[in-house]
């Protein structure tokens, strides 16, 4: 059994969901202290749980301390099964990354899994669906995975509501994989979304945008959501290049004015064109653990981000307690290489 102290580094739930997904896939049991330990909020909230939920559903896990608040918890995983699964949050809690922590497992076992999660898809904090269907999942099919987004009914912070589908066949090798630039700009796209809001409010979003930045009109959509339960607004940026897109997010809410929302998710993808690194901060911690498997299984992966995020650093020492891999992070000329290796 490895114990996992959840008070280390950033002290999130990430620790809890990337210990889970490694002992998924080494068989490894563990035990987690101090369960987000550095939150203002500590133990398992809905999101947690329902991630320890779905980790124990699809392997026959013998567990303890499953329960909302709980700051220890045990897990002994059995056999992965893939198949037909749905995770409910029951809250506005993050199905991405619920999703995220089955997602290994389910993608280097033989076998066809469909999933769905309900819950948040597009939360603070979080990725947003479109960053697993946009992103995430295009460099894991390039990694040798196969997982596809399915369909995807928008749920907000603070009601929920939304869910998401995907597919997963298992396929048990991966490739190796080097992301040291972006490629050519093949596309740029904005979309501002809005749910139960006066469709108004994307239409300001995109103008500023539009206004600020001179990119096509024809790139810009505006969407209501019809049947949401709750109210929300986001607008997303995608910046697609030949080798990976990016995608940047800012959300709407009560007292903030639309072109305070349009300027922040600006200025994320105008820092990120200017940081001149494919990997963003937030791919930089969420490439690890895939790219951490594909090393242990003999492929050496690479990538160049700027300078690593606590939740980065985090994540390559839950990785390197489970895995026999080396990871190397090297400054190189105003960024770094990360680069993760057989032993
Ligand atoms: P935690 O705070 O430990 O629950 O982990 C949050 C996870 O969400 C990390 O993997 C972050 O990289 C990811 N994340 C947070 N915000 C974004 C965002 N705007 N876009 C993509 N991923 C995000």
């Amino acid at each position: 059994m490895i114990t996992i102290d959840g008070s280390q580094g950033e002290g999130g739930g990430q620790i809890v969901r990337s210990s889970l997904a490694l002992s998924l896939i080494t068989g490894i049991p563990i035990r987690i202290e101090n369960v987000r330990a550095g939150r203002k909020n500590p133990g398992l909230l809905r999101q947690h749980l329902t991630a320890f939920q779905a980790a124990t559903q699809i392997s026959n896990a013998q567990t303890h301390g499953a329960e909302l608040g709980s700051k220890v918890v045990q897990f002994e995983p059995g056999t992965i099964t893939p198949g037909r699964y749905r995770f409910s949050v029951g809250s506005a809690g993050s199905t991405t990354l619920v999703f995220q922590t089955v997602l290994p497992a389910l993608m280097l076992v033989d076998g066809i899994s469909h999933i769905e999660v309900e819950g948040g898809t597009h939360n603070p904090h979080a990725p947003p669906f479109d960053y697993l269907a946009r992103v995430y999942f295009p460099l894991l099919r390039k990694l040798g995975a196969n997982v596809e987004a399915g369909n995807c009914h928008p749920g907000f912070y603070p009601a929920g509501g939304g869910c998401f589908g995907a597919k997963v066949v298992g396929c048990p090798s991966l490739n190796r994989l080097e992301l040291l630039d972006r490629g050519v700009l093949l596309h740029r796209r904005v979309r501002a979304l809005v749910a139960n809001l006066p469709i108004d409010i994307a239409e300001r979003e995109c103008r500023l945008i539009e206004r600020r930045t001179n990119w096509d009109a024809k790139n810009f959509s505006r969407e209501e959501i019809e049947g949401s339960v709750g109210a929300g607004n986001v607008v997303m940026i995608e910046l697609e290049f030949e080798h990976l897109t990016e995608l940047f997010i800012a959300f709407g809410k009560t007292g903030k004015r639309a072109e305070r929302v349009a300027n922040e998710v600006l200025r994320s993808a105008l820092d990120y064109i200017d940081q001149d690194v494919p990997v963003g901060t937030y791919l930089a911690d969420q490439l690890l653990l895939p790219m951490g498997l594909a090393a242990a299984q003999g492929q050496s992966c690479v990538f160049r981000t700027g300078p690593l995020s606590q939740h980065a650093r985090t994540q390559i020492d839950v990785l390197m307690r489970f895995l026999k891999i080396k990871i190397v992070v090297q400054a190189d000329a105003g960024a770094f290489l990360v680069r993760l290796r057989p032993p």
